[in-house]
């Protein structure tokens, strides 16, 4: 028995003086800075990823949107975040129908060379702001009594439509106003002009037949992307084309 203590007290003895005291106090408020710190360093994070996934949201879009919980693509339903036009960056076109001033130029241009051709082409809709959007979606949605995956096939959740950014327009045909907004309208003469002559005025069909948003085929849906402006906003969804439909 005396071996073995006069044993721990030689290994005790070892240990220098300084480590062998308890912590002291310095020691325990260094822990504590560091913990405060990585509490920090967290927060900031929770805060800094999203806003690196989804930089395209803003305000209380940022927080609808992680409240919906996107895809990796930042895709809500097949359909991608789009932000609002400015007041400024809207004209007129007539009482209730706004559309981007830049889409407003190129529609005029189109418009010019479809009537010279003897095509009636007629503006059924434009700008939409989130809250009309959102009026659409989840007034229609309750009224037909359709969940919001059925509804997402034929109309965006607020948020999420081209038409929020004044560069998307429904266009219909004049002589034949009973396919506004119908499938049917792909056989007009209208549409099968703007197939011909659209992307001379950088109007490109946003939901053709099999496209890989999964949305249902909208011939008279089409958006601008003649600015850069434009052509960023729709960039994720040129992407996910370009990867499924490989250009030769
Ligand atoms: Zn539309």
């Amino acid at each position: 028995m005396r071996r073995v203590e006069s044993a721990r007290s030689d290994i005790t003895d070892e240990i220098p003086l300084a480590k062998r005291t308890s912590p002291s106090i310095q020691a325990r408020s260094g822990s504590v800075r560091f913990l405060a710190l990585s509490l920090i360093l967290l927060g900031a994070l929770v805060i800094a990823l999203p806003l690196g996934f989804f930089p395209r949201y803003r305000g209380a879009t940022l927080f609808f949107g992680l409240l919906q919980l996107p895809t990796s693509e930042g895709r809500l339903l097949g359909h991608y975040p789009y932000l609002e036009a400015s007041s400024d960056d809207l004209i007129s076109v007539y009482p209730g129908l706004q559309i981007h001033k830049d889409t407003y130029k190129a529609l005029k241009s189109m418009r010019s060379a479809a009537t010279a051709d003897g095509i009636n082409l007629i503006l059924l809709s434009g700008y939409r702001s989130i809250e009309l959007q959102r009026q659409i979606f989840y007034g229609r949605k309750s009224s037909r009594s359709q969940i919001a995956i059925e509804r997402a096939k034929v109309s965006a959740p607020p948020g999420y439509s081209e038409h929020s950014t004044g560069y998307a327009i429904d266009l219909g045909d004049g002589s034949m106003r009973a396919t506004d907004l119908e499938v049917e309208f792909e056989s007009t003469p209208a549409f099968k002009w703007l197939k011909k002559y659209a992307a001379k005025y950088h109007f490109v069909l946003s939901f053709p037949k099999g496209n890989p948003q999964k949305v249902s085929y909208e011939p008279w849906h089409w958006r601008f992307e003649g600015t850069v402006d434009a052509l960023r906003q729709f960039e994720p969804s040129n992407e996910k084309r370009r990867v499924l439909e490989p250009m030769d």
